[in-house]
């Protein structure tokens, strides 16, 4: 395996462990691929690989078989291009001014979202055109060519010329609600634009988009999330296998009776004779603050309610239902794994599994598997 760019802290100095499944990512990998049938599956490592580490997991995917990468910044493609010298690696958030030559010489492709970039690319490469993107906007109001500078380009196609166009691509608002008539709505523009501009391949659905159809499948899909696990199918059993695990280390167990209260602010009280276990595990390391008082971990299979504010280094959990000897200093408490899962970790702070798991500190020790 690969190691990651960022050190990881030793076991026995760390307050949290927190494992990642390579080979649970690359099981992902290709259940996507099988469900594109033909179509060909990029993978979308941006975040640092959603958090989960850019080297290891692309090095994981590229023995899998993918060859094309989507990172969001131009910083992570040439991170990842160190590591993976001939693979296409395409940079989303596209051609910042003053990044032109440090995009040549990486090898890096610009996905370029206005005419404003397409003429800065056509500028800085001359007579001798270098692979690009373009990304056309069809209902994000984020990123992308806007209707007008496509209509721009349909009266004067010449705009394009000397481009090495590889891909076009576009982007789903609403993709992991099927139901949703934008959906329907923005491949209805995705394909106007193909109209406009056919040439290069075309790649129109993110991790959600896939289980929406062959319609939406074009010729490149770009799954992120559900490689790393996550449900791109909220309402329907998830077809993903888990990636990761968070265990933090109990610290000190106390006995509590009333009068007493748990923690900042005095946010949980103490109503009867409890035992309060302290974790080294806090919002410095991307538990959100939200989860006081909301959620829970497990020892040994044993749910333990997590009581009080979480505070920046240490959560604490009722343990007063674990038989004696259980939860002690050492011990380690399950926040995310078979018990309780990320989705639903997310869902008791009021967020989405992204941003739990982009959250995810720099002070746990990170053991990954397989690879
Ligand atoms: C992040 C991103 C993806 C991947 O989306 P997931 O929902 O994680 O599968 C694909 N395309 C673009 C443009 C993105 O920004």
């Amino acid at each position: 395996m690969i190691k990651p760019s960022e050190p990881s802290i030793p076991e026995h100095l760390a307050g949290a462990v927190l494992g990642i499944n390579l080979d649970a990512i690359v099981g992902n990998y290709r259940t996507l691929c099988q469900n594109l049938d033909t179509v060909a599956c990029a993978a979308v490592v941006k975040a640092n690989a959603y958090g989960l580490g850019l080297e290891p997991v692309a090095m994981a995917l590229a023995k899998a078989g993918c060859e094309i990468f989507f990172v969001a910044h131009i910083d992570e493609g040439i991170r990842l291009r160190r590591l993976l010298p001939d693979h296409q690696i395409h940079v989303l958030n596209g051609l910042m001014t003053g990044s032109e030559s440090d995009f040549r010489s990486h090898c890096l492709i610009p996905v370029l979202g206005s005419l404003q970039e397409i003429r800065r690319w056509q500028q800085s490469c001359g007579s001798e055109p270098q692979p690009c993107d373009l990304h056309i906007d069809t209902g994000m109001l984020r990123l992308g060519l806007p209707p007008s500078e496509l209509a721009t380009i349909a009266n004067d196609p010449s705009l394009l010329s000397g481009l090495d166009l590889q891909l076009v691509l576009s982007h789903l608002a609403s993709a992991d609600d099927a139901a949703s008539v934008q959906n329907q709505q923005q491949l209805e523009l995705f394909r106007q634009a193909r109209q406009i501009i056919p040439t290069g391949r075309a790649s129109f659905c993110n991790s959600s988009g896939i289980f929406l159809g062959a319609d939406y499948h074009f010729d490149i899909a770009r799954p992120g999330v559900a490689l790393y696990g996550i449900n791109p199918t909220p309402t329907r059993p998830n077809p993903m296998q888990a990636v990761v695990t968070l265990h933090a280390r109990i610290l000190q167990v106390r006995e509590a009776s009333p009068p007493a209260h748990v923690g900042y602010g005095a946010s949980f009280a103490i109503c009867q004779p409890s035992r309060v276990a302290t974790a080294a595990i806090g919002y410095a390391d991307g538990i959100p603050r939200a989860l006081s008082n909301r959620s829970h971990g497990y020892i040994d299979g044993l749910k333990v309610p997590l009581i009080g504010r979480i505070s920046m280094d240490l959560t604490t959990f009722d343990v007063s239902n674990t038989p004696a000897g259980v939860a002690v200093p050492g011990q380690w408490i399950e926040l995310i794994g078979p018990n309780h899962s990320l989705e639903q970790l997310a869902q008791e702070a009021d967020t989405i599994s992204y941003e739990i798991l982009t959250s995810l500190g720099r002070r746990y020790h990170r053991v990954y598997k397989g690879g």
